[in-house]
Order: C-alpha cells, then structure tokens, then sequence
C-alpha cells in the first residue's frame, strides 16, 4: 500500500470555501480562504491553491470535502459529489470530483455538517464517543450522526431540520418559515426564523425568558428525538442560535423533562451538563472534519 502523502480538504460554505492542505497527522501546513461565487470562478481558484500549495509541500495523496448542499454523499452513486438542487446559482449539477480530477486523488465528500461532526468526534467535544450526534441550530438546522469516525446516512443524508416539533399555539402563534413545512424545526427555531418572529436574534432576547423557553423546547425536541433513535454517546449542539446565553441550559433541562427518565445510561447525567454540550472545534470543526475524511478517502482507495 503507498504511503499517505498530504491531504488536500475543503471546507464548502454557501458564503466561503475554507481550503487547506494538511499532513496526514491532521498538521495543517497551508491554508486559504476564498468567496463562494460561481463554480466558473471558485473551482479554478480552488486548483490554484492546491496546486501551488502542492508544488511547494509535496504531492496531494486524497482529497476530504465537507459541503453545504444539497449534495450527493452516497458514494455508491453515479452522481456522488455533484449539487443536486441547490438554488445557488450555477452550482446545481457541480461535481467535486470533476473540478479536482487533475489531481487523480480519491476523493470523499460530505455535508458540512456532517463534516463538523466528525470534525468535533476526531479532535473536538465529541472525543471519545463512538456515536455522537453534532447538530447546528443557525441560519439552517441540521444534525450529523457519527458512529466510529464515520457518518451516517440513508438513501441520502438526514433532515432533522425538518421535524416538526408539537407545537402550543397559543405561546407560539407564529406560522414558521420553511418553504416546505412552515412550522418545522428550521421553520420555528432557526436564525431566520428568531429574527422574522421577534425582529431581534436570540442573544439580544435574553431578558425575555420565555422567548429563550420557546426556542429551547423546540431544540430539546429535536434532542430528545436524536437520544430516542440514536442513543448517541452525546450531543453537541453548535450554530449561531445556541450563542444566545442561557439557551444551552435551557435545552438541557427540558430535555430531561421531555425524556423524564425513560433513558437510563451512565452517559446520560441527571443534569445532561455532560452529555448535552456545545462545540470544542468553533469555526474549525468543518475544516477538521474534511482533513479526516480526506484521511477516510486514502484509507478506502
Ligand atoms: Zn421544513
């Protein structure tokens, strides 16, 4: 088996692309950040940074990417790493693997946030767990399942955004805004969402406890969903929404009333101070992730 040279992973966001070029131990030794335009100015700005990076430090050996979507992960499938629907113009139809087919490196993709998750399983607050569940509550909300490094999918990757919680209609009267549903998770509790109902994002609502109680209980039905179907070593729960002070004991103690001891595991601490937690990785979760499965793609080629 050759040996593994460096990984070239890609962190795709709706707004940036964060590349880096990294040793196989995960020692980051390049690293750029570059806007997310069109594939027509992106995917040539992104093989130029790997190619010069490359011709500097040694040659790319896999390629890890952990992308907004939606995208194809299955890689069973003819279209693996192409955008399928995306609204982002000139993106639908993409494929990762023909802007980084020069290289001749496998390549793994994934979503962004299951890309956070294992992110966070290899080197951040999920350390230690054989399965973790990551979820982001921000401008989307989405969960990654990890189970021993790798994620978990179906037919495609999960959707817990789009759950729809019970919901009080009195204490909360809002329609929602998911296109979709209206009131599902994404549609009640994400960033957009806090903003259309009240006007204000969540951490400038702290004085108003039964605002930061509402957006808990739907987080914490979200959480209790993911503890039922999972039993999860642990929950992480990251994005721009969990900011807000006080949300993330909010979520915790209500999700110890929505499970009300049905569960009952050593991991599982009265209080979930342990177990329901946010990020250790911040904003270098995504990245992380997409070094490992750049890892993940050497290891299976
Ligand atoms: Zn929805």
């Amino acid at each position: 088996m050759a040996t593994q040279g460096l990984i070239g992973a890609v962190e795709a966001g709706g707004t940036k692309f964060v590349l880096a070029l990294a040793k196989a131990d995960g020692e980051v030794i390049a690293r750029t950040r570059l806007p997310t335009n069109t594939p027509a100015e992106t995917w040539p700005a992104m093989n130029n940074f790997f190619t010069q990076s490359s011709a500097k430090h040694g040659p790319i050996t896999a390629f890890g990417v952990a992308s907004f979507g939606p995208i194809d992960i299955d890689p069973a499938s003819a279209n693996y790493g192409t955008f399928t629907t995306t609204p982002k113009p000139g993106w639908s139809g993409a494929r990762f693997h023909d802007a980084l087919a020069h290289f001749n490196a496998p390549i793994m993709v994934d979503t962004d946030v299951n890309g956070a998750a294992i992110g966070e399983w290899q080197a951040g607050a999920g350390q230690g767990c054989r399965t973790l569940a990551y979820t982001t509550i921000g401008t989307g909300v989405g969960t990654g399942v990890v189970r021993d490094g790798r994620s978990l999918m179906g037919i495609s990757h999960f959707e817990s955004g789009h759950i729809v919680p019970p919901r009080n209609h009195i204490n909360d009267p809002f329609q929602g805004i998911c296109p979709y549903h209206g009131n599902c998770i994404e549609g009640l509790a994400s960033g957009p969402a806090i903003e259309r109902r009240w006007g204000r994002s969540l951490d400038q609502l702290v004085n108003e406890p039964a605002a930061i109680a509402l957006i808990a209980d739907y987080v914490a039905h979200l959480a209790s969903t993911l503890v039922l179907l999972h039993m999860p070593d642990r929950l992480i729960f990251g994005g721009g929404v969990m900011k807000a002070p006080g949300l993330i004991a909010a979520v915790r103690k209500a999700t110890a009333a929505k499970l009300n001891g049905y569960v009952q595991h050593p991991r599982l601490d009265p209080r979930l101070e342990k177990y329901i937690v946010t990020p250790g990785l911040g904003d270098d979760a995504g990245i992380t992730g997409a070094i490992e499965l750049g890892r993940q793609a050497f290891a299976r080629a």
